[in-house]
Formats: structure tokens, C-alpha cells, sequence
């Protein structure tokens, strides 16, 4: 077996907490303590100097290497062009595109430094991973170095149609670096549509049933690989969780009403203000629901130095500041906003005793927390899902109350309807999903992907 090296933006370091890693860095951590091999990224340090070479940390057969990046690097690479141009870009939000041509470059400047960083670590037979639109240039940076080893990529957002992708001065600069990889892995078939439809039709190359590609003079295949979680184990989390003390505290704060939950980073792919408006809205229309159901939202801030994320957070405060002065009462408050993170033990309690789960992004690569509730449920009285079609999670939870997150009557019938639904439907619902989520795990994704890099023929 070869060895596995595994590049993304962010290295999760072993002394990090893994409760607050997240189920994907949990995930790769897994992989490589099987395979071994090496993680590669970014520290998350912002330093005064350039990096010389990687500061390296062993444990057991998986070495860790991270570079610092200087405050311009950070700018121009993280905030800027891969946070502000590809995020929006990537979740079809033209509108909100900041596009600079230094940034651009500080992007692929970055990609290049990295490249040369990791260049000396690497065996021949190393299979590479590039996990994200961070790091979309790698490859050809590695190639440029003569680096021949088999190199996947893997997009965790979605990818946007052509028609969208061509707003993006450089496109073709940035499509011709993806090309480079030998496999490029998406969330789910419709990810893979829109980028055959740009090979086929803006970069005049071909695209073949087996996904096998054709473009900027190199021969590559894409796949969709939809990413799962653990479930087993999140189901375990949730069940430990359920006695423990904040869930029995969250439980007990309800007094008998129902909790509607979301958990979301602060981010405006994820639809808060439509939701919070959806919320309203069922309150509005079916007052028999007043004073019966508090809503949970979790969403710990994120990109705080990206203006529109310090917009949206104004936005939400004020949103709920006004539902909750409109419809509270001495002894109940509709909405509980948190703008702060959980660990993921005590995120599978709250999710247990969530009767409704409500996830409605407007896009979203795949969306992890829908199939975390899924299998945080208790299976004798499990809770509704109510899933925004535009999350990668509704092609397979087909079961869960599916919306649209921009029909705001919509999400709000559906609140009511997963309020008032029977348990035997309630059963039958969760059921179909839970098979899912247990078929499809993180391992299933990581397995499939690894597999099916290894048989790929290694660059010419
Ligand atoms: N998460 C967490 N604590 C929090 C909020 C979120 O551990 O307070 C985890 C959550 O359990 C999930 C991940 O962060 O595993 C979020 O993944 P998702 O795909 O839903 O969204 P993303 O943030 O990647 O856009």
C-alpha cells in the first residue's frame, strides 16, 4: 500500500482537541493512521517571515509538516482570492465576487511556495490527496517541479455551472490547473455535470461517460465521492450525550417544548436570514405553535476579517432581536441565537433532542450536520429533517421534508408539517436516511477515492 499524503489548507495537529477537529479531520487523521503517511497545510500561524521549510511533527507512522504564511500571504491567498472570489463564486453568488488581480497572484503564489515545501518530503510512490479550492494550483505547481507522483483532488463546496464560472476573470488559468491532477472528486453528479459542461464547451475538451477527461492537453478522470460521516460513532456520541449535563440542562430549559435546531457556521451560503424569516413566518401562520417550540441556532462566526461576514452577523442579530421582541413572552423566548461553537459530543446531545432539524443553505457542497442529525436521532422517536434541496446532502436524504431555501411560505410549511407529524411516519422517514448515512461513511469516501487514485495510471 502506498503511502498517503494528504495536503489541505488547514493541518489538524495532534494535540488539537479532536472533539472540535470535526468529523472530516477526524476522518483523514484515521486514514493516515492506517496508511501512514504525511499531513501537509498551512499552520494557521501568520508570521513575520517567510517559511525556510516545514516544521515537522511525528506521531506514531504519520509525520505533520506545516509552513507559517506571512500577513500579505494570508491576505492575498486565504481572505482574499480563495475566500472572497472562489467561496462565493463556488456557492453561485456572483453578486458577491471581490475579484483583484494581486490576490489572484498571491493565490498562486502560495500554491507554489507550498509546492516547494512539500516537494522534498515526497516518495515516488507517494499517492498525493488536495483536499479544497485553497489549493487548486497545487498540482501544477508540483508538476512544474517534476514531480511525477498520482495527485487527487477533492472540491468540498460545490462547483458552479459554467455560465457562473465564466464570471471569474482567469477562469481558464485556474480550469487548466485543476486539469493537472489525475483525479478531480466532487460532492455529488451534479457537481460533476457542471464541470464536464465547462471542459466540454469552454475549454473544447471532451468528457467520456466513465468520467475520463480531455482538456489543456492532459487526460484526467472525475468522479462524484459524496463524503459521509462516521456514524457509528456519532450515534454513540449522541446516545452518551444524551444523559449528560448540558443536554439534560438544554432539555430541562425547554419545559416541554418542542426544540427546532440548525447548527451553521456563520456564513451567508448557509440561508440564516431566510430561515430566521421562515421561522417567523410559521409562527405567524400557525399560532397554535406559539409558546410550544423554541428554536435553537447554533452558528459559531467564521471569516470575521471578510466584511459580508460581519454584515450577516449584524443581519441575523437584528433579525432576531426583532422575531423574538415581536413574539416573546415573561417566560418564552422564540429564538436562542449563539453565535458560539460546541464540541461535537455536546453537539450530538443537542441534536438528539432537536424534534425538528432544520438545515436550509442555499448551496451547500454537502452539509455535514444534516446527516449528523440523522444519526444522532433516537430510534424510537426520531426527529424530522427538514433539508434545503441545494444541499449535496438532499440528493441522498431524499426522505427529510425537502425545501427551498428561497421560498420562505415553503420552509415555514414544512416547520409545521414536521411539527405536527405522526410518529409512524416520523419512524418511516428517518429510517430510509439513517440506511444511508450508515452505508455511505467517511471511510466509504475515503476508501473509494484512495481506490480509485491507486488505479490510475501514474503521470506521464
Ligand atoms: N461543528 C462543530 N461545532 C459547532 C458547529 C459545527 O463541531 O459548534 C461541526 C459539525 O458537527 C460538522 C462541521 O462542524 O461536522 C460542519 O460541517 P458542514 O459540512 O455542515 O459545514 P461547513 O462548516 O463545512 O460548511
Amino acid at each position: 500500500m502506498a503511502r498517503l499524503v494528504i495536503v489541505s489548507n488547514r493541518v489538524s495537529l495532534p494535540g488539537e482537541r479532536i472533539s472540535r477537529a470535526g468529523g472530516l479531520a477526524v476522518g483523514l487523521r484515521e486514514a493516515l493512521r492506517k496508511h501512514g503517511g504525511v499531513w501537509f497545510g498551512w499552520s494557521g500561524v501568520v508570521s513575520e517571515e517567510p517559511p525556510a521549510a516545514p516544521k515537522i511533527v511525528e506521531a506514531g507512522k504519520t509525520v505533520f509538516a506545516t509552513v507559517d504564511l506571512t500577513r500579505k500571504d494570508h491576505d492575498e491567498y486565504y481572505s482574499g482570492y480563495a475566500n472572497s472570489s472562489l467561496w462565493p463564486l463556488f456557492h453561485y453568488r456572483v453578486g458577491l465576487i471581490e475579484f483583484r488581480r494581486a490576490a489572484f497572484e498571491g493565490y498562486q503564489r502560495v500554491n507554489a511556495m507550498m509546492a516547494r515545501m512539500l516537494k522534498p518530503l515526497l516518495n515516488p510512490d507517494d499517492l498525493v490527496w488536495v483536499h479544497d479550492y485553497h489549493l487548486i494550483p497545487f498540482a501544477a505547481e508540483l508538476r512544474k517541479l517534476g514531480v511525477a507522483n498520482r495527485v487527487g483532488f477533492f472540491l468540498h463546496t460545490p462547483f458552479p455551472p459554467a455560465q457562473v464560472l465564466v464570471a471569474l476573470p482567469a477562469h481558464e488559468a485556474l480550469m487548466e490547473a485543476m486539469c493537472s491532477f489525475d483525479l478531480v472528486g466532487f460532492q455529488t453528479a451534479n457537481d460533476v455535470r457542471a464541470f464536464s459542461d465547462y471542459i466540454v464547451h469552454d475549454a473544447n475538451g471532451r468528457f467520456l461517460a466513465d468520467g475520463t477527461f480531455t482538456a489543456f492537453g492532459r487526460t484526467a478522470r472525475a468522479a462524484a465521492f459524496p463524503i459521509g460521516i462516521d456514524a457509528d460513532q456519532f450515534t454513540t456520541l449522541a446516545r452518551e450525550a444524551a444523559n449528560a449535563n448540558e443536554t439534560t440542562r438544554l432539555k430541562s430549559s425547554l419545559v416541554g417544548r418542542d426544540l427546532i435546531i440548525g447548527v451553521d457556521r456563520l456564513d451567508y451560503s448557509k440561508g440564516l436570514p431566510n430561515r430566521f424569516e421562515a421561522f417567523e413566518r410559521m409562527l405567524e401562520r400557525w399560532p397554535e405553535h406559539r409558546a410550544k417550540v423554541t428554536f435553537l441556532q447554533i452558528a459559531p462566526p467564521s471569516r470575521s476579517d471578510v466584511a459580508q461576514y460581519r454584515a450577516l452577523r449584524r443581519q441575523l442579530e437584528s433579525a432576531a432581536g426583532r422575531i423574538n421582541g415581536k413574539y416573546a413572552e415573561f417566560d418564552w423566548q422564540p429564538i436562542r441565537y449563539l453565535n458560539k461553537s460546541f464540541a461535537r459530543g455536546q453537539l450530538a446531545g443537542f441534536l438528539r433532542i432537536g424534534r425538528v432539524g432544520l438545515i436550509t443553505p442555499l448551496r451547500d457542497g454537502m452539509n455535514l450536520v444534516a446527516k449528523e442529525y440523522v444519526a444522532a436521532q433516537n430510534p424510537e422517536n426520531p426527529g424530522v429533517l427538514v433539508l434545503s434541496r441545494f444541499a449535496g446532502a438532499a440528493r441522498e436524504l431524499d426522505t427529510a421534508l425537502i425545501v427551498n431555501p428561497y421560498d420562505i411560505e415553503d420552509i415555514a410549511e414544512a416547520l409545521h408539517h414536521a411539527l405536527v407529524m405522526p410518529l409512524v411516519e416520523r419512524i418511516e422517514r428517518w429510517r430510509a436516511m439513517d440506511r444511508v448515512v450508515r452505508r455511505n461513511t467517511i471511510s466509504t469516501w475515503r476508501e473509494g477515492f484512495i481506490a480509485t487514485l491507486s488505479a490510475l495510471p501514474a503521470a506521464a
